[in-house]
C-alpha cells in the first residue's frame, strides 16, 4: 500500500502562518500594493493556483511576475513566522500514526499537498515529524490541479519500489477536495475533520472511512493495512 497524507488541517496546523507569510512575501516583492485573501478558496488548492489570486488581489498580472522570487521570499517569510510563534503543531494522533505505518511491512508513506515542496517540508519538520518517513511525495508544482497529484506520487513510487495500482493507494486529508482527487484516480480515501471542514461536509462527500481525529492508531493502521483488494468499482 502507499499511504499518501495532506499536511494541513490532516498531520498539522500552523495557525494562518501559511498566509501570513504569503502576504509578507507578496508585500515585500510589490511595494505600495495591498493584497487579500478576501475571497480567495485556500482550502485544498495548491499554493501556485492560491498565489496567483494573491497577486490579482493585489492587481499584480501573475504573468508578469517572478514566480521564483516569491516562492524563495515565501520560504524565508514561513520559516521567521513558525520560528517566532512556533506554531506548527502536529494534530492529535498524527505523529504516533505517521510511526507507526512508517514501521508496518507493506505500507509506503508520502506527502500529497498543495504546498510548495520546500514550505511543505518546512512545516511538516517544524511539527515534529521525521521527513525521511514520506519517501514518495507530490506537491504544488507537479500539477495544475490536485486530481494530478497522486499519479506523481505513484510514479515516484514506480520509479523505485516498482508499480504500483490505484487500489493500492490510500489518500488522507481533511478536505472535498483531498476526496475528490481521490476519486478521480481511482484510490482509496480517508477523510479526517481536523481541518476547516466539519464531519459532516465531508461525510457529504462519501469517504471510505471518516474520522474525527487521527487519535485510534490500531483502527485506522488495520483499516489501511485490510485495503489491499481490488476497488469494487475504480470509476465511482
Ligand atoms: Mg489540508
Amino acid at each position: 500500500m502507499l499511504v499518501l497524507l495532506d499536511i494541513d488541517g490532516t498531520l498539522l496546523k500552523t495557525h494562518g502562518a501559511g498566509l501570513a507569510a504569503m502576504q509578507a512575501t507578496a508585500e515585500e516583492l510589490h511595494p505600495g500594493r495591498t493584497f487579500s485573501f478576501d475571497g480567495i478558496s485556500i482550502s485544498g488548492r495548491l499554493d501556485s493556483l492560491i498565489w496567483r489570486d494573491l497577486m490579482a488581489s493585489g492587481g499584480v498580472d501573475h504573468a508578469r511576475t517572478d514566480h521564483g522570487a516569491f516562492r524563495a521570499r515565501y520560504g524565508v517569510h514561513l520559516g521567521r513566522v513558525l520560528d517566532a510563534a512556533g506554531r506548527s503543531q502536529p494534530l492529535a494522533g498524527a505523529l504516533a500514526l505517521v510511526e507507526r505505518l512508517a514501521a508496518t511491512e507493506g505500507i509506503a508513506l508520502g506527502l500529497l499537498t498543495g504546498n510548495y515542496e520546500h514550505t511543505g517540508r518546512l512545516k511538516v519538520e517544524r511539527a515534529g515529524f521525521d521527513l525521511s518517513a514520506f519517501e514518495f511525495n507530490a506537491w504544488a508544482d507537479d500539477g495544475d490541479h490536485r486530481r494530478d497529484l497522486p499519479p506523481k506520487a505513484m510514479g515516484r513510487h514506480a520509479a523505485t519500489r516498482g508499480p504500483i495500482e490505484p487500489a493500492d493507494v490510500i489518500i488522507v486529508g481533511d478536505t472535498p477536495l483531498d476526496i475528490d482527487c481521490a476519486r478521480a484516480n481511482g484510490c482509496h480515501v480517508v477523510a479526517v475533520a481536523t481541518g476547516a471542514h466539519p464531519r459532516e461536509e465531508l461525510a457529504g462527500h462519501t469517504p471510505d472511512l471518516l474520522l474525527d481525529d487521527l487519535r485510534d492508531t490500531d483502527s485506522i493502521a488495520l483499516w489501511m493495512t485490510s485495503r489491499k483488494r481490488p476497488l469494487a468499482d475504480p470509476a465511482r
